[in-house]
């Protein structure tokens, strides 16, 4: 049931949209021209270019009239470990064919690139993986809210888990009768590779390894060869990673279907995937022990994240978060043109342009109840790093942050009839965007592939995750000019002609006329949360909504 604050707030928020926000595209183009110039030189941290855009980003936040929002600095800094791995093959060892005893003992080499990658995120000269017993753990899932636990009954200290990727249920509709337990097709947190490593390293596995699959994962083993491989950075954590599994890495399928031949246990990847999707599946020992070795390769840096604030006028402890990411790719494989740049105009000097317009629409309205944080983050295209560095740090804590908006790539195609709510339906946010989006005229479009998890792959997610409600809307594709078609055309070029490429350019032609619309509805929604003291929560039965109910008593109502 919704208290009498937030329903208020219900009708709030779309009443705020028929009140101008003033917001015009004069500064999404500026902003934008400026962050994706050849000056920027593609803004990765580490770089003079980066360095630029953080500087230009401070100066913005200044002229706005923003305050420096970490106790007096405009800056937080982001503390980056570089571990470069090179790792010997996998070598799984066992015995054959399902003897009761070891008569035949096979051994079995995974290499490197082809079969498996493999890294560690311990901050040490070598790591060791030594017989380690193999165990098939399903799909790697405890979720005791909707009682399932992969590891029941099970000991992994000091084994090797393998597990298959997305949920249970990923086969199964997005929704009706027929959907399973993990939101049927649409991916749950459950299903991400990041989590399977997390909750392996909760059990104290020694190593953990997913089984690729290119319609599950979203992506082919390309992509996990190139993003896997070769220096991989990360936060510098207190524990220098030895919270981590020690070994985690990806295998081929063919490979598993290879290490399932050897092993002992007579099931073949059809039975065992049946079985993991399957309510009450227990895991299964496969007979072999994994041994690996990784010499690495360590350094470490630094990068920033930018905040700046508008203080609260009546609650200024509790906040209000807006956020987009300014690092891009920095230089490139040159293209076909002879560029070299991959400037990141749409990803993301677009999103930090809609994070500095929101910020002057903000400073020219009333002072609003709540504080209001605008940060544009580091590391994002490095794995959410420095939005997860805040999330583990915050400046301002995450219990009595409200809820957030966080943009990435904004639409440069024209006015839609509908807006996207990526991981739509899983917090009181997405209702508010949705009333705000029916006040404008517009509609909720379902998101168009839900299998593939985007809630989780940009920055909002690191404060969902510590139970923040955050909205990630994305453009329509229901374009006034071309409609449904146009969108969809619009789309697929960009992903498959500019997406991290670098003819990501800024292009003075653009139409800003929907960015300014999906604008107004973040203005709308985050007015309406700063201007209330009401708490938006995740649904029942979300993966989030435990970690945000555990603070519930240090919110006032
Ligand atoms: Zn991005």
């Amino acid at each position: 049931m919704k208290s009498a604050v937030f329903a208020a707030l219900l009708v709030a928020a779309p009443a705020a949209a028929a009140t101008p926000s003033g917001i015009s595209d004069a500064s999404l183009k500026a902003d934008t021209a400026q962050l994706a110039s050849d000056a920027f030189e593609g803004r990765k941290p580490g770089t003079p270019g980066g360095d630029k855009a953080v500087a230009y980003i401070e100066q913005r936040f200044a002229a706005i009239g923003l305050e420096a929002g970490n106790h007096g600095r405009w800056t937080q800094d982001v503390p980056l470990v570089t571990i470069t791995t090179a790792p010997t093959p996998l070598v799984l060892s066992g015995c054959a064919g399902g003897a009761q005893e070891c008569r035949a003992a096979t051994r079995t080499a995974l290499s490197y690139g082809t079969d498996v990658v493999l890294w560690t995120k311990r901050q040490v000269a070598t790591q060791t993986l030594a017989n380690s017993p193999v165990v098939f753990v399903g799909y790697g899932i405890t979720a005791p809210e909707k009682g399932w636990d992969d590891y029941a009954g099970l000991d992994v200290r000091g084994k090797t888990v393998v597990i298959l990727v997305n949920d249970p249920d990923w086969q199964t509709p997005t929704a009706g009768k027929d959907a399973g337990p993990f939101e049927g097709r649409a991916e749950t947190y459950y299903g991400r590779y990041t989590y399977k490593f997390e909750e392996a390293a909760r059990h104290g596995a020694a190593a953990a390894f997913v089984v690729h699959d290119t319609e599950p994962a979203g992506y082919g083993w390309n992509v996990i060869t190139t993003s896997w491989t070769g220096p991989q950075i990360d936060l510098d954590q207190p524990d220098k990673g030895m919270g981590r599994v020690g070994v985690e890495g990806w295998i081929t399928k063919a490979a598993f279907e290879r290490m399932l031949g050897a092993a002992a246990t007579g099931k073949d990847l059809f039975a065992l995937t049946k079985a993991a999707q399957t309510k009450g599946f227990r895991a299964v020992p496969l007979g072999l022990q994994a041994s690996a070795t990784l010499s690495n390769e360590i350094t470490h840096s630094a990068s920033k994240n930018v905040i700046g604030v508008i203080p609260g006028r009546r609650f200024p402890s509790e906040t209000v978060l807006v956020t987009a990411h300014w690092d891009h790719l920095g230089r490139c494989p040159a293209d076909a043109t002879g560029d070299d740049i991959c400037n990141g105009a749409v990803d993301n000097a677009s999103g930090v342009a809609g994070v500095l317009t929101l910020a002057e629409a903000f400073a020219r309205g009333p002072q609003p109840a709540r504080t209001v944080v605008f940060m544009a983050v580091t590391g994002e295209e490095s794995g959410l790093l420095g939005s997860r560095w805040y999330a583990e740090h915050p400046v301002y804590p995450l219990a009595l942050t409200a809820g957030g908006v966080n943009m990435d790539g904004l639409n440069v195609g024209g006015r839609t009839h509908d807006i996207t709510i990526s991981g739509g339906g899983k917090s009181d946010l997405d209702t508010m965007a949705t009333l705000v989006a029916k006040a404008q005229g517009r509609f909720v479009a379902p998101e168009p592939s839900p299998e593939k998890g985007g809630y989780f792959r940009s920055d909002h997610f690191s404060f969902a995750k510590l139970g923040v409600p955050m909205l990630r809307a994305g453009s329509g594709v229901d374009r006034l000019d071309g409609g449904i078609p146009a969108g969809q055309a619009a789309a697929a070029d960009y992903t498959a002609h500019r997406y991290h490429q670098p003819s990501d350019n800024y292009d003075p032609k653009w139409d800003w006329s929907g960015a300014v619309e999906d604008l107004d509805l973040y203005y709308a929604v985050l007015r309406g949360l700063a201007d209330s003291h009401a708490w938006p929560n995740w649904y029942a039965g979300t993966e989030f909504k435990a970690i945000r109910d555990t603070t519930a008593g240090e919110r006032h109502p």
